[in-house]
């Protein structure tokens, strides 16, 4: 069976000419299962998808699909997430803001990758922890919005809600919502897997070639000069160990795993299989789910959906939360009190975390919560530049982090690990870092879909000032 065939996106269709469609065996819903109770509820952000046989025909081929992951695998990541609950280790999950399905090639997937193994290479030799690599890839597809429209020059259209959904072209075509995209998002995030796990465990990744990680990327900053000389330190430290006889084989792959925003959740829901060896549900579409800021109901759809899944799961925490909710999240989401399970990222903004955190960690701790801490230095400091562009200002990143650890430090808790938007590309998205990057300079390349990344600079930048912080 298979989705109809392609045709030239149109404008919405009446929902009354959808419904009279004769269902067909093409178009019959998936039935629901155990994880399914979410429709029942009210879920934030979700499209709406203008024809609704062809979002049955798209999901129920989805839930025939192959997994994308498996439910070992993320059982996997939420061991290592109990480490880092723990205190024994550091989380570091990054990507884009929002994948796009052209973006989606091998180069850029490289890059990508190779800024997070360099960055997790600088935390684990600077700070001596191990560090877990959660990237914001393959599957980060979909995107809630603030606003439901975007208006330019008097004309207004849904807004762009991620490539999953509609289109970034700003058009009546382009941004009317297409279920067959949700086939790509399932395409391109196999592809993305595929390529993660050909450079994981290829050879690639191995620590003896660390000096090639760098290849590629302008070395005559301050940050690749740094790296350089650490990669000069790692090689100096692997001959050493060889001349002594010992041969780590650990080191000549990466454990890596791909996380994003569990967002659409007939997407979610098609793609949600019940693991064989013990009977529970997984999300097969990606190790590690995040719900977002603005779906974290504690009676919506997205909460009734994460708390059926066995997966390590997130929960984005912006200025407003209180530590009452902070426990009614554990209490839904993680019953058992598993470490590993369940992470709270923090996004604050620079201005707030030092307020706000201190009362949550303190409570959460007191009733003897088992989370993971994260901190999301993003998405409490983006702002209008005067040139119109979205924007971050590295400072304000690295001063929500550095409160981040003031806080912890101060409480004795564990400051777990951060989630940045970041590319492999030398963009011109978040001012500031060792370029000094001027609002004047955005334009150059601002390619993002979404919000600001670090480039590849800041992005090795803030790792050695963060390997500092671990250090300290
Ligand atoms: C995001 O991670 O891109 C995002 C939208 O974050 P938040 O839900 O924290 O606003
Ligand atoms: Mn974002």
């Amino acid at each position: 069976m298979t989705v109809p065939a392609e045709r030239p996106p149109t404008v919405p269709p009446t929902e009354a000419k959808a419904v009279m469609r004769e269902p067909d065996m093409t178009t019959a819903p998936v039935p629901r299962t155990a994880h399914s109770t979410w429709r029942d509820l009210t879920a934030a952000q979700q499209p709406r998808w203008p024809d609704p046989a062809l979002l049955a025909a798209v999901t129920a081929e989805l839930a025939r699909a192959p997994e994308l992951v498996s439910a070992e695998e993320s059982d996997r990541l939420t061991a290592r997430l109990a480490d880092v609950t723990h205190g024994r280790a550091f989380v570091l999950m990054g990507g884009d803001c929002a994948e796009t399905f052209t973006g989606t090639t091998t180069d850029s997937v490289r890059r990508k990758l190779r800024t997070l193994l360099q960055m997790a290479v600088i935390l684990t030799y600077a700070a001596q922890v191990p560090v877990v690599k959660v990237g914001r890839m393959a599957g980060q597809y979909a995107k809630p919005r603030s606003r439901p429209t975007e208006t330019r020059d008097d004309v207004t259209l849904p807004a762009y809600r991620g490539d999953a959904v509609n289109g970034l072209e700003f058009s009546p075509a382009s941004r009317t919502p297409d279920a067959r995209r949700l086939r790509r998002m399932y395409d391109s995030s196999a592809a993305t897997l595929n390529l993660v796990r050909a450079f994981a465990t290829g050879g690639s990744a191995d620590l003896r070639e660390a000096h090639a990680w760098n290849q590629g990327f302008v070395r005559d900053s301050p940050a690749g000069r740094r790296y350089e000389d650490l990669a000069g330190e790692i090689d100096r430290s692997l001959r050493f160990m060889k001349a002594c006889g010992v041969d780590p084989h650990a080191t000549r792959g990466v454990e890596f795993f791909a996380g994003h925003e569990g967002l659409l959740l007939d997407y979610e829901d098609a793609l949600t299989r019940t693991d064989p060896r013990t009977g529970l549900s997984y999300a097969t579409s990606g190790h590690f789910l995040w719900i977002g800021e603005r779906t974290r109901d504690l009676d919506g759809a997205h909460v009734d959906y994460f708390a059926r899944i066995r997966n390590p799961i997130g929960v984005k925490l912006g200025p407003s939360v209180t530590a009452d909710e902070a426990l009614a999240y554990a209490d839904r989401l993680n019953p058992g009190n598993s470490p590993g399970r369940l992470t709270f990222v923090t996004r604050m903004g620079a201005s707030r975390i030092r307020d706000v955190l201190p009362g949550l960690v303190e409570k959460v701790t007191a009733n003897g919560v088992a989370v993971t801490w994260v901190c999301d230095p993003m998405h409490g400091n983006t702002f209008e530049a005067t040139s119109g562009h979205k924007t971050r200002r590295f400072d304000d990143i690295l001063d929500e982090v550095s409160g981040f650890f003031e806080v912890h430090r101060a409480l004795g808790t564990h400051a777990g690990g951060v989630h940045v938007e970041l590319t492999g590309d030398d963009v011109t998205e978040c001012l500031g870092g060792a370029d000094g990057l001027l609002v004047q300079d955005l334009h150059r390349r601002y390619e993002t879909a979404c919000d600001p990344r670090l480039s590849h600079r800041q992005s090795l930048e803030l790792a050695f000032l963060l390997a500092q912080m671990l250090r300290d």
